[in-house]
């Protein structure tokens, strides 16, 4: 029933043709995100039909059925033809924006009752008399101001469930065989890991009719700081092609308290996999410094950092439904909820566990010191990767509750970096920083070289850091400077490499002009 209303525009002399029916449309898009009910912040899916209002308010018929009810209590006479009721919404005079056009409906159509009459309410039966609507176009809230990031991506019907081929997973060798090419050393945890990933996909795949259900294998890594663990992980997700979102124990609380939900992990995997709950429900989920949350050991008040966060970590490491926020890791109001199932994503946890090593060497020494091998403690002091013998029982005693262990069930243990595996970091894996170097300097038709000796100095000054490879790239870009400085300056250059003089400062890199060699250039 569109009812067109025609008026002449005084100034221009201009029709102008409004659409006074409340313009109710069901949203068609062909976009591929969901439309959000302003009101519950349901999606679509959630919610069912949503409506459109004009200014684009998005209302869901649960809601707009609510409405309708509460206005028929407070007996609003015809609802039909009481122009853009849902597409207005009330709000007080004085929080208004100086610059708000008002709606009053009494205004618009032209009602010249005085003002003060119009405050009494005495004049037409309107029983709205007092209420002035105002349109929220005008305050630029039409969409609700909603960025994309916040919008939820639609789950694709009328498909099967993406269900994971099993074909798509590359078998543990050949995971193994892709990591070596970007991660050094670590044998152990790379096969472990591999085969680990393996099976918690082939679970993911799995059907459950033969009453078998395979568990989940969420992996606990344990290793020194910069011995690869993120980059590990990092690494499996990329050769994986699923999403990835690592996170930081330490800033997790107890909900309710100040810091992040244990639920914003989720968020963040939900934002990685672009708002597609199907694909986050298939990521892995990477939450570093776990040895933070440990037990504290003489807590006076309630340890909402630590032990609490373990016991909410338990649920969802299990598997279970949890609501997050999309687009932003605060529940309000204004953000609309999605569910997210963990039942498949992977967890892995990993921590530097500073003072397991303590633990592990007691615990070893008083194993020898029963038997015929009575062995000092002084043994194990000198022993190198003693975070590769740490056992469950050890992380217990260490602080980490049994229930939560009990859910990592696989221990992969990182081994400290070497003097020869740093260098082969500096040289090897695909992406080495020494690579990184010489591309840049290829672009200016520079060939860059490290001498071997160069780099078993870096490798050295890096060990001293104690924070593995990661005081690596630090140490090189000081002296890389200097020459990305200077290079550039003279195109004659065509080689430079680095000596361990220039690097001890007793002399310079050297330098061939191209076609010639020139000796060292003193240092600087
Ligand atoms: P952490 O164990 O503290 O999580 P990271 O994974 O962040 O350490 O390592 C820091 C950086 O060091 C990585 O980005 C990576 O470039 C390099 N790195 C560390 N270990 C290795 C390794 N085994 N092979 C290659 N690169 C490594």
């Amino acid at each position: 029933m569109s009812e067109d209303f025609r008026e002449i525009d005084e100034m221009t002399n201009e029709v102008i043709v409004e659409d006074k029916d409340v313009n109710v449309t069901v949203e068609d898009d062909d976009d591929d995100y969901e439309q959000v009910c302003m009101i519950c912040h349901r999606p679509e899916s959630k919610a069912g039909k949503i409506l459109t209002m004009p200014g684009n308010l998005n209302i869901c018929t649960d809601c707009m059925q609510k409405m309708f009810n509460t206005a028929e209590q407070f007996g609003l006479p015809e609802m039909d033809g009481f122009p853009g009721f849902v597409t207005k919404m009330e709000i007080p005079i004085q929080q208004m924006p100086k610059n708000a056009k008002l709606a009053d409906s009494a205004e618009s159509q032209g009602d010249e009752t005085p003002d003060d009459e119009k405050g009494k309410g005495k004049t037409s039966g309107n029983p709205f008399q007092n209420v002035r609507f105002i349109n929220l176009n005008d305050f630029g809230l039409g969409d609700m101001g909603m960025p994309r990031r916040q919008k939820i991506k639609k789950k694709k019907e009328n498909k099967e469930p993406k269900k994971f081929d099993r074909s798509e997973i590359p078998a543990p060798h050949r995971l193994k065989a892709m990591l070596d090419e970007y991660v050094i050393g670590q044998e152990k945890a790379k096969k472990t890991l591999s085969v680990a990933v393996y099976n918690h996909y082939k679970r993911v795949c799995a059907t459950p009719e033969d009453g078998v259900e395979i568990e989940k294998s969420n992996v606990l890594l344990i290793g020194p700081t910069g011995s690869g663990k993120t980059y590990l992980v990092k690494t499996l997700a990329k050769l994986l092609d699923v999403p990835l979102a690592i996170a930081d124990a330490t800033s997790l609380t107890e909900a309710g308290y100040i810091g992040d939900d244990i639920e914003s992990v989720v968020g963040k995997l939900l934002a990685a996999a672009d708002n597609d709950v199907e694909k986050a429900e298939h990521g892995i989920v990477y939450i570093d410094e776990i040895d933070k949350i440990a037990k504290k050991k003489q807590v006076s008040t309630r340890d909402v950092s630590g032990e609490s966060v373990q016991q909410e970590l338990l649920k969802m490491l299990e598997g279970a439904e949890v609501e997050v926020p999309v687009g932003s890791n605060s529940k309000n109001g204004m953000v609309p909820m999605m569910t997210v199932d963990t039942t498949n994503i992977l967890f892995i946890c990993g921590g530097a566990f500073p003072d397991l090593e303590e633990i592990v060497k007691e615990r070893l020494t008083t194993q020898s010191s029963i038997g015929f091998k009575a062995e000092l403690r002084s043994r194990f002091d000198h022993e190198k990767n003693l975070l590769t013998k740490a056992t469950v029982e050890d992380l217990r005693k260490f602080g980490m509750i049994p229930e939560f262990l009990g859910r990592l069930p696989v221990l992969v243990s990182l081994e400290a970096l070497s003097k020869e595996m740093l260098v082969q970091i500096l040289k090897e894996p695909k992406n080495a920083i020494i690579k990184q170097y010489q591309k840049l300097l290829a672009m200016d038709e520079v060939k860059l070289e490290f001498e071997d000796e160069a780099l078993g100095l870096i490798a050295e000054k890096a060990l001293e850091k104690h924070t593995g490879a990661r005081a690596l790239r630090a140490i090189i870009e000081e002296y890389m400077l200097d020459i990305m400085y200077e290079i550039p300056k003279d195109s004659n250059i065509g080689k430079v490499t680095i000596t361990r003089e220039y690097l001890e400062n007793t002399g310079g890199p050297r330098i061939e002009l191209r076609g010639q060699i020139v000796e060292a250039l003193p240092g600087n």
